[in-house]
């Protein structure tokens, strides 16, 4: 059942044909047409506006409604997901969410991660499309929950239809009407296809190569601001990889991230709802687990003042108990506020001393946290 990397599998022709011809047609035929004949602002505009449908409906449909139940959505919302993340032309809903589950759960592996960064930067960005690789093949016993689905399965089922009409269809009835047919046919039609596959394929290659690991270094994926960018998002992959169910990616009010933007408003008028956070204090148990880690690497790396450094690493290691313990207490509390009946909970909420104990617990991890980072920015330095 194991593919190497030496082994060629079967061209899948059809996925060759599409990404090879359309990145080629856009580099002839637009430079072409801007010296004969212009585009008008409104085939720019048309660009702009489809690639960000087609974006949009990837990262906040796609990947993070349906591969990863992150939040909860409309059908109206549903249907513009299916509709222009089909026009994104990266497979239906149903082989995309399976295979990207399958992405998570063998993370890096290169038997059994579909797109695994360890075959190179060609094989997670493209390669892993254009041949009938066995890791690629669609495997849906990880998808129940989207076979049940009524729209994913119709995007499924209607899949060429669908892409032919919002591919060709739409940009010729829309440069009809804005009275560019050709310039919105290259610009919106093709140019944004492409511009939409890189910018997408992005995510499984350079966001597993390029940036900073601030949550787990269990895995290759990275958080980059850049790559965000282009990702409507998605470039704070380390944070994702770690808290997938989180609707969001760049989880800091500061980061790029517009799909979670665009969930979170349209929350505001109930077009989405249940939306799934990490709570903060797991997120810093993250941050600092890892601080912790390359304090602890950098200290081990120092031959000088032996006992100084012991002595750091000793006091380090207790705070970082005394935190991680202050913490599961915390959780514990947290978790009965979830498992427990809400009157059951409420009247232990009522009760004063239950209150204050949780406030003492987050008064302490919050002392605790900044002692810990001091800590490790001395070590830093020692
Ligand atoms: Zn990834
Ligand atoms: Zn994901």
């Amino acid at each position: 059942m194991t593919t190497t990397v030496a082994e060629r599998p079967p061209i899948n022709w059809l996925a060759a044909i599409v990404l090879t011809a359309t990145p080629i047609a856009a580099a002839l035929l637009i430079p072409l047409y801007a010296y004969f004949a212009d585009f008008s602002v409104a085939a720019w505009v048309s660009f702009a506006v489809l690639l960000a449908c087609n974006g949009l409906s990837i990262t906040g449909g796609y990947h993070r409604l349906w591969a990863h139940r992150a939040y909860e959505a409309h059908w109206s919302v549903k249907i513009f997901f299916m509709l222009f993340g089909g026009m994104a032309i990266q497979n239906s809903i149903l082989i995309w969410a399976s295979s990207h589950r399958t992405h998570h759960r063998h993370v890096d592996e290169v038997d059994g991660d579909p797109y695994s960064i360890n075959r190179g930067f060609w094989f997670a960005h493209i390669g892993w499309m254009l041949r009938n690789y066995e890791t690629g093949k669609p495997n849906f016993s990880n998808a129940n929950d989207l076979l049940n689905d009524k729209i994913v399965m119709f995007q499924h089922n209607y899949y060429l239809p669908i892409v032919l009409i919002m591919n060709i269809g739409l940009p010729l009835a829309l440069g009809w009407m804005l009275g560019d047919l050709w310039g919105v046919f290259l610009l919106g039609g093709l140019l944004r296809l492409v511009a939409s596959h890189h910018f997408t394929f992005f995510i499984n290659s350079l966001c597993h190569m390029w940036g900073t690991r601030p949550y787990t270094d269990e895995n290759t994926a990275r958080d980059n601001p850049v790559l965000a960018l282009l990702t409507w998002g998605e470039g704070y992959h380390n944070y994702h990889h770690i808290f997938q169910y989180d609707y969001r990616n760049g989880v800091k009010w500061y980061q790029y991230d517009p799909t979670k933007w665009l969930v979170l408003s349209l929350s505001w008028v109930g077009l989405t709802k249940k939306l799934k956070r990490c709570s903060d204090f797991a997120i810093q148990k993250a941050e600092l687990t890892m601080q912790f880690r390359r304090a602890e690497r950098q200290l081990e790396r120092r031959q000088s003042r032996k006992a100084d450094v012991e002595a750091l690493k000793a006091r380090m290691a207790k705070e970082y108990e005394m935190f991680s313990a202050s913490l599961q207490e915390w959780a514990k509390v947290k978790e009965e506020e979830f498992t427990q009946k809400k009157a059951e909970f409420q009247q232990k909420w009522n009760d004063a001393a239950f209150r204050d104990r949780f406030r003492e617990i987050e008064r302490r991890l919050k002392d605790q946290r900044k002692r810990l980072r001091s800590l490790v920015a001395e070590a830093a330095a020692a």
